[in-house]
């Protein structure tokens, strides 16, 4: 119980295990993504950094090219130191434009504006001092050189972008150290999203292999049932053949003798073979009766045998159904008399000729018939027909005893009475009406029953015109 409730989870889990895994790789992978810009950014940082460390050393080169190229002039008064003062100078132009872009640390940008006014001020001497020795000579600019003033300026200068560089290498630091924490984190990811997909896919593929092999076992089972199935349905086709072959013999064998017993008591019973006493002449009768009502079971349990067996053939022949009906009900004639019942009949004229199985035909409206003055102590049975379009209807309705409304489907069921057991007054088999609705669908046609209990009943055979007919 227990496993199985283990195994039902496990099948669930196993069933959303794909869902589940492509959710969390995409989770895994939007993760992924976020980790890895700030991995980019942070690399991108870094350089940042290395840049802004190379551009303060070339500025600082530039401001040493500034005071070298002054030197020269003033012992020279050569204007040739003049082009790499003025390159030098627009150098450190540029690499300043390019240093304010990339710096983005408050007190750095600071500290970058306070290193510009030295530079303003660097190159500020520089160009004084030029002019002074322009002017005045290589003397006083000399002295103006001595005076220290310029040197000065050039050590503040190589302080501040020392401190800017100690300053930057700090800040390189902590952006090295957050970018391989990215990497890290982002290696880490793809690792996990990795081992998600390969888990989903691994579940998935168990649950595909696990369904192959259910389906191969209901494919083997289903096989193993038809060949059972086939199997059972020879035992029964050959079964069903002993069955008739049985039937077929048990006719022949009961048939032919109870003829001969039936007859012979006949010819006793008229006194054909010799004068008879009463009590001799009531026992013959007797033994009559009993011999005709076992012919007339064998008959119906051999009809019904067929008829479930579908071995019993339709032989359509035309007949005049009017014709037919007449004699049918006349034979009935005296049966009612003794009964003292009346026995009518209303034939539609045009009932007309109909092809069909007439020994059949006679077989279901007889079996209604003996049935109605058989459940009729008083009154009438009447039997109407008539002929609605390609329709055949047959009636018969008495004014006997009536059938319960819970009744009135069982008594098509072959053996069942409604009266049974010690309650019999009516002799019969119980088979007649079975054999009389199979026979009736047999002929293509229909046995429907309207009664009501101690009022009597109608039974109605209706009998569409076989096809060729109608057409
Ligand atoms: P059987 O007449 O030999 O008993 P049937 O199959 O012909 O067998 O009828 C089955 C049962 O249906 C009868 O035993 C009887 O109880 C009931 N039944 C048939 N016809 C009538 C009728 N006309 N009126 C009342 N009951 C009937």
């Amino acid at each position: 119980m227990r496993s199985d409730r283990g195994f039902r989870s496990l099948e669930r889990w196993t069933a959303s295990a794909p869902a589940v895994g492509l959710l969390l790789v995409g989770l895994v992978a939007l993760l992924y993504h976020r980790t890895t810009s700030e991995f980019l950014a942070d690399a991108r940082s870094v350089e940042e950094a290395h840049e802004v460390e190379s551009r303060l050393g070339a500025l600082l080169r530039s401001s040493i090219d500034v005071e070298t190229a002054q030197r020269g002039y003033v012992l020279t008064g050569d204007p040739d130191f003049l082009g790499p003062l003025r390159a030098a100078e627009a150098r450190i132009a540029l690499e300043g434009e390019t240093l304010r872009a990339r710096i983005r640390d408050p007190e750095q940008r600071e500290r970058l504006d306070a290193l510009f006014e030295l530079l303003r001020h660097r190159i500020g001497i520089a160009e004084e001092t030029i002019a002074i020795r322009e002017q005045a000579g290589f003397e006083a600019a000399r002295r103006v050189i001595a005076s220290g003033e310029g040197r000065h300026a050039q050590d503040q200068l190589r302080d501040a972008v020392a401190r800017m560089e100690e300053r930057e290498a700090v800040l390189l630091d902590e952006r090295e150290a957050r970018r391989d924490e990215s990497l890290r984190l982002s290696l880490a990811l793809l690792t996990i999203g990795f081992l998600l997909a390969v888990l989903a896919i691994a579940a998935s593929l168990g649950r595909v292999r696990r369904d192959l092999r259910f389906r191969e076992e209901a494919e083997a089972g289903l096989r193993e049932a038809n060949r059972e199935l086939d199997t059972a349905k020879q035992r029964a086709e050959e079964a069903d053949r002993v069955k008739s072959a049985f039937l077929a013999a048990m006719s022949h064998e009961l048939r032919t003798p109870l003829n001969s017993i039936i007859g012979f008591t006949g010819i006793l019973h008229q006194g054909l073979a010799g004068p008879l006493n009463p009590e001799q002449e009531r026992q013959l009768g007797m033994v009559q009766a009993s011999g005709r009502h076992l012919l007339g079971l064998i008959n119906d349990v051999l009809d019904l045998s067929k008829l479930e067996a579908r071995e019993l053939a339709v032989q359509p022949e035309p007949f005049d159904v009017r014709r037919t009906l007449e004699a049918l009900v006349a034979s009935f004639a005296p049966q009612a008399e003794r009964k003292g019942i009346a026995l009518r009949s209303s034939l539609a004229p045009d009932l007309g000729v109909r092809v069909s199985d007439r020994r059949r035909f006679e077989q279901i409206v007889l079996n209604l018939v003996q049935n109605a003055i058989k459940f009729t102590e008083k009154g009438t049975v009447e039997v109407r027909a008539i002929g609605k379009d390609a329709l055949l209807e047959v009636a018969i309705t008495d004014t006997g005893i009536g059938i319960a409304p819970e009744e009135v489907e069982r008594i098509f069921a072959p053996f069942h009475q409604v009266e049974s057991g010690t309650a019999r007054r009516h002799d019969g088999t119980g088979l007649g009406l079975a054999i009389s609705r199979k026979l009736a669908a047999l002929l293509g046609g229909e046995i429907r029953v309207e009664s009501r209990k101690g009022e009597g009943s109608t039974f109605t055979f209706s009998l569409p015109a076989p096809k060729a007919e109608r057409e």
